[in-house]
């Protein structure tokens, strides 16, 4: 394990309920949303979204919006960055991104600094 991380294991459980947490609220309203939008007998659908058969799962979504899907894409990296240990550091310059960034945006990849060069060139490109 690499030194440079500021994250105690603590901090990382953390991030990681709060991002599954987010994740599961995403996935139970697009649950939700298919229920009252379809036909489909409810007693059919799974209990539980981990058990979900990949076709619904895929139907599942392509219900949600995209903004939605967006989002499940970065919490998705964020776990996966917990994961292989470089969750909470910019993937830039690789400096340890503040911790109350993250607790504001804890799918955020890039520290304040970075960030902000990305929005200024993002601005000067249209
Ligand atoms: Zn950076």
């Amino acid at each position: 394990m690499s030194e440079r991380g500021a994250l105690s294991a603590k901090d990382l459980k953390r991030f990681k309920k709060t991002l599954e947490d987010s994740r599961k609220a995403i996935l139970e309203n697009a649950r939700k949303t298919m229920e009252e939008e379809s036909n489909f007998d409810t007693d059919d659908l799974p209990d539980e979204i981990d058990q979900a058969s990949s076709e619904y799962a895929q139907s599942m979504n392509f219900r949600l919006r995209d903004r939605e899907k967006f989002l499940l894409k970065k919490i998705d990296k964020a776990l996966a960055r917990i994961e292989d240990g470089s969750f909470g550091t910019c993937e830039r310059c690789e400096e340890p991104i503040n911790l109350k960034r993250l607790e504001a945006r804890p799918v955020t990849t890039l520290c304040i600094r970075c960030k902000e060069e990305q929005e200024k060139k993002e601005k000067s490109y249209g």
